[in-house]
């Protein structure tokens, strides 16, 4: 069990180049936090610094609130499962678990019931005497976890540990690691570019982007609430749509339409120092409601239907409001058309404001 505190920890590669900036985080004993973000935001930086395998250029790291910049890997008891698993091919499924905890000098007695009972929570137990090359995709990826929980180590790192995986057995391995963790309740941070992976496995998600932390919350929080117009694009699928237009008076304008703000949004926006001025709008697909055209009011729009996206139950329409693209996520029963017009609603009391230059939330106390 393993409690993990960043402070203000950044890491500079040769070359000058800043792949973390500032990096401070305290990650509960027990927790699975997920790190998301683009490819090369700093993620696998981050937790190579907490496996020590990369030195921390500045900003301390503590386990459990003692100091561990200096103390080398192995000293850590904290266990690393990468994309690329690599398991030894001429051992069994025994011998690659029981590697590790022979290096330890265990006695045979031990490592003989941490790895039966690996095998047994990984549902490995009838194939043990198999060579890797004698197993399924996913169960190589199973016998790597069962490498790192037969140490009992204090925390897991996992660096995109499904990448390799196709979309099925991503599904399948991505619940296996969620039940793996409700039952063992290791510290766990988890590393992926995927914001599905993250948004179903952490309990709190840290959205990283050039090397910063861009938000740290649960997924509903992330996603409900984003920090900046980059974490409202980066999660969730499709992307919140964004609107550039000016607040006047308590109405959004875009183009030449009209918005009226639910009176809250309006009064705390004005005093904030926004009322007149060009800002960004940001709403959920699924926040963009089609409703009957003579139902229009001041937070409908009329509009062409562009292209239409069956999904299955839900269904993407692509159109124009105010000449900016826009998309909304409707149930599919009504068998949308391109080419057909329709009327839709902006939940508006749904929507979030960004400042149009910093891109940062703006009506959100605190923001
Ligand atoms: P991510 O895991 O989000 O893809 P990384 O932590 O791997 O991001 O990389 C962050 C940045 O640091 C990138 O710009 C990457 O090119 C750079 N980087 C990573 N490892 C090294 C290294 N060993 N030497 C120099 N630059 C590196």
């Amino acid at each position: 069990m393993a409690d993990i505190r960043f402070e203000h920890v950044s890491k500079v590669y040769h070359g000058d180049i800043e792949a973390v900036r500032d990096f401070s985080l305290h990650i509960s004993d027990q927790e699975f936090l997920v790190i998301v973000g683009p490819s090369g935001s700093g993620k696998s930086t981050v937790l190579r610094m907490a496996a020590g395998l990369e030195e921390i250029t500045k900003g301390n790291l503590y386990l459990d609130g003692k100091l561990i910049n200096n103390i080398p890997p192995k000293d850590r008891d904290l266990a690393m499962v990468f994309q690329h698993y690599a398991l030894y091919p001429h051992m069994t499924v025994y011998g690659n678990m029981a590697f590790s905890l022979k290096l330890q000098k265990l006695p045979k007695s031990e490592i003989d019931k941490r790895v039966r009972w690996a095998a047994d929570v990984l549902g490995l137990k009838g194939k043990l005497d198999r060579k890797p090359r004698e197993l399924s995709g996913g169960e190589r990826q199973r016998v790597a976890l069962g490498r790192a929980i037969v140490r009992h180590p204090q925390a897991f790192l996992f660096d995109e540990p499904l990448s390799n995986l196709d979309a099925m057995l991503r599904v399948q391995m991505r619940n296996e690691i969620k039940k793996l963790h409700q039952q063992l309740k290791t510290t766990s941070i988890y590393v992926t570019h995927d914001q599905v992976e993250a948004m179903t496995l952490g309990t709190r998600l840290v959205v990283m982007k050039e090397g910063e932390i861009q938000q740290v919350g649960t997924p509903q929080e992330v996603y409900e609430n984003p920090a900046n117009q980059f974490v409202g694009e980066f999660i969730g699928s499709p992307a919140m749509n964004f609107f550039v237009g000016r607040l006047e008076n308590g109405f959004f304008q875009i183009g030449d339409l009209f918005f009226k703000l639910p009176e809250q949004k309006a009064s705390f926006l004005k005093a904030r120092g926004y009322d007149r001025q060009t800002v960004l709008l940001g709403i959920r697909p699924e926040h963009i409601i089609t409703v009957s055209e003579g139902m229009t009011d001041s937070a409908t729009v009329t509009a062409n239907i562009q292209l239409v996206e069956f999904m299955g139950a839900e269904t993407i329409l692509s159109f124009h409001v105010g000449g900016q693209p826009c998309l909304a996520k409707v149930p599919s029963d009504k068998g949308w058309k391109a080419g057909e017009q329709a009327a839709f609603r902006f939940q508006l009391e749904k929507s979030c404001f960004f400042d149009a230059k910093t891109k940062w939330r703006i009506d959100k106390a605190g923001s």
